[in-house]
């Protein structure tokens, strides 16, 4: 047994996985919410075993951890006897900025890095460092590892991660495109690299969720992202607005008397499918919408398809052509009908696909009989690569 445990910790929710890196299962996992807020819960649950619910208030991390620990060595519910059987502790980072190129055993020079990029990550960086230093406090002399969103898309060459204002602003405020969704990316890649038996290959990854970006990556280096300096540039998403003129912003703010901080707030949350359609964020709950000839639901989907394949077709300039493009998150690993979309009218450059296979959910290889581009359903697994990278630093 080598169990590494991962932390994804937010702002107000703990999540985490319990791993065996000996044959990579998982042996429990679970969640905690509403952390310094009425009403907090854990859910946790090892496999094999009933599901264990815990309803306390929790005021801050510490206490959520502590909860945590007691729901991985119960006797009834838990899935090791003690702590001293997690061999280390992988965390998602969200914001490595340009420090952080590659995942990082935990020091307190490593924590002042991470600490120095809370202004580019003011929601996520704090929580990511609470939960880390409640890590190394209740589990003394563990390695923690951080694994950064960021860092797979610090290859990008200059002219792709630049915006087009004053050098100055980038070399005195950081200002500049980062990327996000990078464990994600950089599994997918992989996995296809495995697959194929070959790392020559151009690559267009799709991670589409609730947040969605994508990926230009060319023998296994990310060249170019959809996402920026925050996580809000880029494709139209859930609630994200994602590519917006900047000067709609002053002019919005002074319509709907918004301040600046509302108005990122507004562009994060109200946006996206869920603002163009007014139905939902949700595409189970669009494509319902959209059957039953709500107009708005179907524009929705168009305008977020329709992105996808802008931006395919400038990573496949950007890359001088494609091997392989692949679907994951939860729409793309269950969304034929986003799938087909995405990709129609793509003939042209060699991509088609099989509308059988694209019928299937998760993994799978959907490209026609033909194609010379590979299309292909790869579930991500960003809590494995992070446990993958905790073991091949700490252990
Ligand atoms: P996150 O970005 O929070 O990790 P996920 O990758 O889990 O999100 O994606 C969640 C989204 O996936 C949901 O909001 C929903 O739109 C979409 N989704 C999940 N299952 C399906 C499905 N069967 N069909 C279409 N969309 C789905």
């Amino acid at each position: 047994m080598t169990y590494i445990l991962v932390i994804n910790a937010g702002s107000s929710s703990i999540k985490y996985q319990l791993i065996d890196m000996d044959n990579e299962e998982v042996q429990a996992k679970g969640l905690v919410e509403r952390i310094g807020i009425e009403g907090s819960a854990l859910t946790h649950t090892t496999v094999g075993k009933e599901k264990f619910v815990l309803k306390k208030n929790m005021p801050d991390h510490g206490a959520a951890m502590l909860e945590v620990m007691k729901a991985l060595t119960d006797e009834t519910y838990g899935a090791v006897k003690s702590m001293d059987e997690i061999q280390a502790i992988g965390h998602r980072v969200l914001h490595g900025g340009e420090k952080f190129t590659q995942p990082s055993l935990v020091n307190e020079k490593v924590l002042d890095g991470i600490r120095e990029y809370i202004e580019l990550g003011p929601l996520h960086n704090p929580a990511n460092i609470k939960g880390i230093e409640t890590c190394m406090e209740l589990m003394p002399g563990k390695p923690n590892v951080a694994v950064f969103d960021t860092a797979f898309h610090q290859t990008m060459p200059d002219y792709a991660y630049l915006y087009g204002i004053p050098y100055e602003a980038y070399k005195d405020h950081k200002i500049r495109k980062y990327g996000f969704h990078g464990t994600s990316h950089r599994y997918i890649a992989m996995q296809i690299q495995n697959m194929l038996g070959r790392e020559d290959l151009r690559i267009v990854t799709c991670h589409l969720g609730n947040g969605s970006s994508l990926a230009a990556v060319k023998n296994g280096k990310c060249i170019d992202t959809t996402m920026g300096l925050t996580p809000l540039e880029g494709l139209v998403m859930g609630t994200r607005s994602g590519d917006i003129d900047p000067a709609a912003i002053p002019y919005l703010m002074k319509k709907y008397n918004m301040t600046a901080e509302e108005t990122v707030n507004y562009l994060n949350k109200k946006c996206g499918v869920l603002g163009i359609s007014g139905v939902s964020s949700d595409f189970r709950d669009l494509e319902a919408a959209a059957k039953q000839g709500n107009d708005r639901a179907e524009l929705a989907l168009q305008m977020f398809t329709y992105r996808i394949k802008k931006y395919i077709g400038a990573f496949v300039a950007a890359m001088g052509g494609v091997d392989v493009i692949a679907f994951a998150g939860g729409i793309g690993e269950n969304d034929g009908e986003v799938r087909k979309a995405c990709l129609e009218g793509l003939e042209f450059l060699g991509v088609s696909i099989d509308e059988k296979a694209n019928l299937s959910r998760g993994e799978a290889d959907i490209t026609a009989e033909g194609s010379k581009v590979k299309v292909l359903v790869v579930p991500t697994n960003e809590e494995l690569m992070i446990a993958r990278e905790t073991k091949a630093l700490a252990l």
